[in-house]
């Protein structure tokens, strides 16, 4: 019997598991359960489809999404394993025709959707799943079953009556990307693990740049992003369908390849912009996060979140669809107040349709998490690490704030501005949100200010030397530090607090980080990844991929990814034995494509 080793060498063209992967596969070969969690794009697939080609029986693979089977399905058909999926996307002939090769054991891996799994979806079939030896059942994305998770489904609570219906109790494996403790628990209890093996893997993605702006004009920012990112595939995730709309018909009319997702489109235009987006014809998706969960595409190169999400977990999870195939890729949040505010009131409204649920001061946590990460000055990548109870060093190089140039800078002076600003106002009886105090700050003589008699406030115009950017970062940061307050309602105003006096009345010194002034004249382009234009080569072997593709009507990354022609591009293969030695090529994929690409790579190497 060959090995795991050897699996992963001839059939998947690797020659090192990564971190985790290897002990995985040896708790499910030794028969016993796993709780494994693991971030996106850390490798969980071969952690059981390798187990699943050595053990004997049969694979179970229980996966809500039905773009995720197809393309996995795909991906291993393209290796010459026999595998199938069972899910709502079979006509009646297909679904027939696949049990009838399941009741003769033709497939080794079996996709199923959990709305599948009860008994009487197969009871055409009442002898399969008696006499079938199923080995192993695995659970992808088993936070589904938690109400603690971001995604619960009620769909997830059949697997376990399917499990012990089995003549013979398989070994059950549980995926998952969300790492709360909760979550944990709750998959344990939910999926009856026995003794599970319980793995964490390290949640750090090397090969992501993580970045945070605030940018005044969102739109704006986005474009200039794009634009530098030219050519390349991403998502753009906004929080309302009215937003994915707004955002993908004006990138369409600035000539950009935009298609757009979310759950207001019919079932078929949200399958072919999808399609659009896998097989590269579009190359950037604006999306709710309706999109994306089961999306295998492996090279996606950025993901900008327009819109602040609800959670770390969530933006985790979506930031972590970039670079998939290990390349160097993007993930960058555009932060502003109004994004906490709307989830504030997502989270109180979605707990007043729930008739209160119980869950509404633990969302609103959450969203005090994602508030900090976005507006700290810390490593980035060391806040998320130690969100999800790592211990990370506090630089890592590889974001926007170890990137920028932070300094202290002492505000004493302006706090006691803008404090004074606010007792002067409720001297008068009167109260206004930020952007009312900035412009009475700034000496603005807009017709509110004047109507309302607000410049003849002794503190009107003491700060018109300040930016409204830098006045705004200033209050944000008094009112995180308590010393000044909002007040509850729909049109929060700016309120003095417990501390308030301490900073006008004791005048005690306050300084915060902010970030250096740029020398007038230095240009700044943020990110790291510069847009490397793709060689010649690279161009060509892009484009033998896509005709293999199209005449195997599968997705690109299915042939190779990404990463698989940058290998080829630096080694320079001539014959099927260095054909081999490329990241991704097993001995299946070597024997299909090493004379096309082999011929490519000549034909360049001769003109050169
Ligand atoms: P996940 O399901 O955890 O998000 P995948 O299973 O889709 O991640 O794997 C992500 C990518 O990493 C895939 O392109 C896969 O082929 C690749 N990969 C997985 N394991 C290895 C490995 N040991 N060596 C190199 N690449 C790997
Ligand atoms: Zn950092």
């Amino acid at each position: 019997m060959p090995g795991k080793h050897s699996v992963l060498k001839n059939v998947f063209g690797y020659e090192h598991f990564r971190r985790g992967q290897e002990d995985i596969i040896d708790s499910i070969l030794s028969g016993r359960d796993i709780l494994a969690v693991m971030p996106t794009g850390a490798g969980k697939s071969l952690c059981y489809q390798i187990p699943a080609l050595l053990l004997d029986g049969i694979t179970i693979i229980v996966s809500p999404l039905i773009s995720l089977m197809k393309d996995q399905v795909q991906a291993l058909q393209d290796n010459n394993v026999a595998a199938a999926f069972i899910n709502s996307s079979l006509s009646a002939d297909e679904y027939t025709q696949t049990m009838r090769g399941a009741r003769n054991k033709a497939y080794k891996i079996i996709y199923i959707a959990p709305e599948r799994l009860s008994q009487s979806a197969f009871a055409d079939f009442p002898d399969w799943l008696a006499t079938s030896p199923i080995s192993l059942v695995v659970i992808d994305e088993a936070h589904c079953v938690s109400h603690w998770g971001h995604d619960f489904r009620p769909s997830y609570m059949r697997v376990t009556p399917f499990i012990d219906a089995l003549p013979k109790r398989p070994v059950v494996a549980a995926f998952t990307a969300t790492a709360t403790e909760r979550v944990k628990t709750d998959i344990q209890n939910a999926l009856a693990l026995q003794n599970p093996f319980l793995i964490t893997t390290g949640f750090d993605r090397p090969n992501l740049y993580f970045s945070v702006e605030k940018p005044e004009n969102k739109m704006r920012s986005l474009k200039k992003h794009l634009a530098r990112l030219k050519n390349k595939s991403g998502i753009i995730y906004c929080s309302t369908r009215r937003h994915v709309e707004d955002v993908c018909d004006t990138l369409a009319d600035s000539g950009f390849s935009a298609t757009r997702y979310h759950a207001g489109l019919t079932p078929d235009e949200r399958r072919l912009n999808q399609d659009d987006f896998i097989y590269d014809r579009k190359t950037i998706m604006v999306a709710t996060n309706a999109f994306g969960m089961g999306i295998n595409k492996s090279n996606v190169s950025f993901v900008i979140h327009h819109n602040m999400p609800k959670n770390i977990e969530s933006y985790y999870q979506e930031a972590g669809r970039a670079g998939r195939d290990g390349s160097g890729a993007e993930c960058i949040l555009f932060y502003n107040y109004e994004d906490v505010k709307t989830n504030e009131f997502l989270i109180e409204k979605s707990a007043e349709e729930n008739g209160g649920t119980g869950l509404t001061a633990y969302n609103l946590e959450l969203l005090k998490q994602i508030t900090f990460y976005a507006t700290s000055t810390d490593c980035l990548r060391g806040r998320l690490l130690s969100y999800f109870g790592e211990t990370p060093s506090n630089y890592c190089g590889a974001c926007s704030n170890c990137d920028a140039q932070f300094e202290n800078v002492d505000i004493t002076l302006a706090a006691q501005k803008i404090i004074s600003c606010v007792y002067r106002l409720k001297q008068r009886g009167k109260r206004f949100g930020k952007t009312i105090i900035i412009q009475i700050l700034r000496g603005s003589k807009n017709a509110k200010i004047m109507n309302a008699n607000l410049n003849d406030l002794s503190v009107w115009g003491i700060m018109k030397d300040s930016s409204e950017h830098e006045i705004r970062d200033i209050i944000d940061f008094l009112v995180s530090k308590e010393y000044l307050a909002l007040s509850e309602g729909e049109f929060p105003a700016l309120i003095e607090s417990g501390k308030s006096g301490e900073i006008i009345f004791d005048k005690k010194p306050l300084e915060m980080m902010l970030p250096k002034k740029e020398p007038a004249g230095a240009s700044k382009t943020s990110g790291k990844i510069d847009p490397v234009q793709d060689g010649e080569l690279l161009l060509r072997l892009k484009t033998l991929r896509t005709e293999l593709a199209a005449s195997a009507r599968t997705p690109a990354y299915i042939i190779f990814s990404d990463a698989s022609l940058n290998a080829m591009c630096r080694r320079l293969p001539q014959t099927q034995a260095e054909f081999l030695e490329i990241p991704g090529v097993g001995a299946v994929k070597a024997e299909k494509y090493c004379a096309s690409f082999t011929r490519v790579i000549r034909e360049y190497m001769t003109e050169a």
